[in-house]
C-alpha cells in the first residue's frame, strides 16, 4: 500500500512538472539547421528554387537541380 501511494505522488509530481519542463525547454535556444535552405538555378529554366524541394538529377557525377520533374526531363532530352 505504501509503494501505491509513493508511486501515485510521484505521478502526481510529474504531471505538475510537465509544463514547467516544456516551458524551460522552448525557452531554451534552438539549434540551428544542419541544412539551411539554399537556392539553386534550374539549368533549362532559368528559374531559382529551394535546394531540399528541387527535383534533384545526377548526371555524370555532377548534381543538377530542376523546379519540376519536366524540366529535368528536358534537361536529360537535349
Ligand atoms: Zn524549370
Amino acid at each position: 500500500m505504501r509503494l501505491l501511494s509513493i508511486v501515485l505522488w510521484m505521478a502526481v509530481a510529474i504531471v505538475l512538472l510537465l509544463p514547467l519542463v516544456r516551458r524551460l525547454l522552448s525557452r531554451a535556444p534552438r539549434p540551428p539547421r544542419s541544412l539551411p535552405d539554399e537556392l539553386v538555378k534550374d539549368p533549362v529554366c532559368q528559374t531559382y528554387i529551394v535546394k531540399s524541394r528541387a527535383v534533384r538529377r545526377t548526371n555524370a557525377g555532377q548534381v543538377r537541380y530542376f523546379c519540376s520533374e519536366e524540366c529535368a526531363r528536358l534537361d536529360a532530352g537535349g
